[in-house]
Order: structure tokens, then C-alpha cells, then sequence
């Protein structure tokens, strides 16, 4: 009976694909082959004071037990399974009425047995059973418990070392798309958003459009007030972008140095053009001082804008260019000013 349970938790543990999937396999097995109310692996945080994690399986209705989604981290000062790892000892309730450290989960658990889950000398979290009888839990049973302990601790190790490295591979995409200085998309990030507005508006033959925003005589501002007064200002021009970009259900993206993009999908020349003096306007409003523009006072910005409904054998490098254009031309006409550039369809390819 134990070698046929211990190789079906092996067989669950190893079946399951992701941490949940095999956590949640092991107390399936657990609760359905063994006359248990309630089978559940809690797991302890890196530095093995908190529980953060739980899965559990059974007859009994929880609320939610410590480690449960969405509940706050449990001390494991807190609890018989908080003790149990405290003292690296699995702990015997017969009676939970009896036990001072008793928390109860369900009214009707009158006994429970709580196993430490080791790997190679480190505490990963507990195996938690319980019943609704009291005295459940005989030498045999707890023999049983200790041996699927043992027998998981290696699966549950790996099982949250891959999910570590899923979590860490997330931060690392998200933070590989940001721009460090501003926190808002980095240039490849929009290179990539681009592609596929473009392909997405092309489809919908509806317009995509272009602002490239530009911050006036920036140098002139390092050069006056310092660079880090100039950074500070550059987190303030993409916090604006990142607004308008919001509202306008678009994408604000650091460009490169003191220029940031704005995608519009959706949005024709003049939608785009009215975005574009909101932006130019509400970094006037902000009025950050730049002692040495030649412009006005405070900081200026000159926006070109383009937009275009993609069509086959057309290259988004098109728009890139339009927008860039007018941003040439909101230059060379005194800063501080909107300008479209046009999309020069004779460009086209093919
Ligand atoms: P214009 O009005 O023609 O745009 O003049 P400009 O001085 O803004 O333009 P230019 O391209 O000559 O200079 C851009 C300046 O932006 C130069 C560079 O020092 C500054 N810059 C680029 N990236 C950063 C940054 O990350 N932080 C700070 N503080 N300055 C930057
Ligand atoms: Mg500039
Ligand atoms: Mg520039």
C-alpha cells in the first residue's frame, strides 16, 4: 500500500507542469487515496520565515489557509505549522483542542500530523494533514506521511526553482522593454509596438499615427542647470507622454536621448495633430525652468506628427520619416510647435 502511494505522489509530481500543477497533484493523490479530511503543502518564502504558498485538497471547505492566494504572508512564529518548521520536527496533533499553537482552519479537524519538506537540508515548506476524528493519525499513518514528505521534496524543489525562473524571466522581458531613466517603453519596445499597430491598423484599414517629440535647446539646459536637473526633466516629459499615450489608448516610448515617440492607433492627422498640442501644451503648464532656451523660460517642447493608413507594399519607415519631418519642421519654424510631416506615398515599394 505505501510503495503504491509513494509511486503515485512520484508519478503526480512528476506530471504536473508548472509549480501549482505539482503541488496541486500531490495533495490530490494524497486526499483521494488516503482516508484524510484535508491534505495541503504550504511553502515558506527564500528566507524561511514566512509561509507564502499553499495548495490544498479535500472534504473539509477552507476559507483559505496560511500561504493562500491573496492572504498576507504567515509568520512562522504563528501556528503548529509555523512550530513544526521552527523546530525542523513534524509535529503530532492528536487532539487540536490540546495544542496551544492550534489555529483552527475548520471546525470539524479534530487531529492533524504536519511534516517538515526538506530538500538536501533546507526547509522548503509543510506537508499538512488532517482529519476529522481525533487519535487519527497511528505510527503507521505518520510512517506513511514522513515517507511522501521525503519522497516529494525533490519534486517540490524543482518545482519552485522553475517557477523562480519563470518569475525571473518575467522582470528580466519587462524590464529589457523599459527604459531605465524614464520607465516607460525603451526603443526597442516600440520598434516592436510599431510592428504590430501597423499590421493591426493595416487590417482594420484605419490610421496609425507618429509623434516625435523633441525637447527644445536640451543642451543648453544640461549645460545650464546640470545633467541630473536635465534627467529629471526627461522623467517628467515621459510622464506626460505616458498620459497622453494613456488616454489616447496609444504607446509613449523613450525614442533616444531627449526624444520621446507617442504611437496613436486610430487616430487620423487631425486627432493626432489635437493630441500633439495637448502634450506641447501640458508641458508648458508644468513650467520647468530653462534659465538658457532661447524659446521661452521654461521648457519647450516641438512635435512632429505624421499618420497614414498602412497599406500593402508601404513600410512603417514611412511614417517614421513623415513624423520626422514635421519634427524638422517644428524646428526650423521656432520650436515650441506642432508640424506635420507627410507620408510620401511615391516612396512606396513595389
Ligand atoms: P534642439 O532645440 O534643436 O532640439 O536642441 P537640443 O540641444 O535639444 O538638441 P541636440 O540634439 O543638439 O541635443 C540633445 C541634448 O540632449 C544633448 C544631450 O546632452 C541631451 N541628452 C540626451 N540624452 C540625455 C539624457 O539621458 N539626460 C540628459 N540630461 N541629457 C540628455
Ligand atoms: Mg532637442
Ligand atoms: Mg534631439
Amino acid at each position: 500500500m505505501l510503495t503504491e502511494i509513494l509511486a503515485q505522489v512520484s508519478r503526480a509530481a512528476l506530471q504536473g507542469e508548472g509549480r501549482d500543477e505539482v503541488l496541486q497533484g500531490i495533495v490530490d493523490c494524497l486526499a483521494t487515496r488516503l482516508p484524510v479530511a484535508l491534505a495541503s503543502i504550504i511553502l515558506l518564502d527564500e528566507e524561511g520565515t514566512h509561509f507564502v504558498h499553499a495548495v490544498w485538497s479535500g472534504v473539509l471547505e477552507l476559507d483559505a489557509p496560511a500561504g493562500a492566494p491573496g492572504s498576507e504572508p504567515w509568520p512562522i512564529t504563528k501556528g503548529a505549522a509555523g512550530r513544526c518548521v521552527r523546530t525542523g520536527r513534524a509535529q503530532l496533533l492528536t487532539d487540536v483542542d490540546g495544542d496551544p499553537d492550534y489555529v483552527p482552519g475548520h471546525d470539524s479537524v479534530r487531529s492533524e500530523y504536519l511534516v517538515p519538506i526538506r530538500h538536501r537540508g533546507r526547509l522548503l515548506g509543510v506537508l499538512n494533514l488532517e482529519s476529522t476524528e481525533r487519535d487519527f493519525f497511528s505510527p503507521q499513518a505518520c510512517l506513511v506521511f514522513d515517507a511522501v514528505a521525503a519522497q516529494v521534496a525533490g519534486a517540490i524543489h524543482l518545482a519552485r526553482v522553475v517557477h523562480e525562473l519563470e518569475l525571473a524571466n518575467r522582470a528580466l522581458r519587462e524590464s529589457s522593454m523599459r527604459d531605465g531613466l524614464t520607465g516607460i517603453a525603451n526603443r526597442r519596445s516600440f520598434d516592436q509596438r510599431l510592428a504590430e499597430d501597423w499590421d493591426c491598423m493595416g487590417r482594420e484599414a484605419r490610421p496609425l499615427a507618429l509623434l516625435l517629440v523633441d525637447a527644445d535647446c536640451f543642451k543648453e539646459l544640461n549645460d545650464s542647470l546640470g545633467h541630473q536637473h536635465g534627467d529629471e526633466c526627461l522623467r517628467e516629459l515621459a510622464r506626460i507622454c505616458a498620459n497622453v499615450a494613456e488616454r489616447n489608448r496609444g504607446l509613449a516610448a523613450r525614442y533616444g536621448g531627449e526624444e520621446m515617440a507617442v504611437l496613436l492607433p486610430r487616430h487620423d492627422l487631425d486627432r493626432a495633430r489635437a493630441a500633439a498640442e495637448d502634450l506641447r501644451r501640458e508641458v508648458l503648464a508644468q513650467a520647468l525652468a530653462h534659465p538658457a532656451s532661447r524659446v521661452a523660460r521654461h521648457v519647450t517642447v516641438s512635435i512632429g506628427v505624421a499618420a497614414v493608413v498602412p497599406a500593402p507594399g508601404m513600410s512603417p519607415h514611412l511614417l517614421v520619416s513623415a513624423a520626422d519631418r514635421g519634427l524638422y519642421l517644428a524646428k526650423a519654424s521656432g520650436r515650441n510647435r506642432v508640424r506635420a510631416g507627410y507620408v510620401r506615398s511615391r516612396t512606396r515599394a513595389g
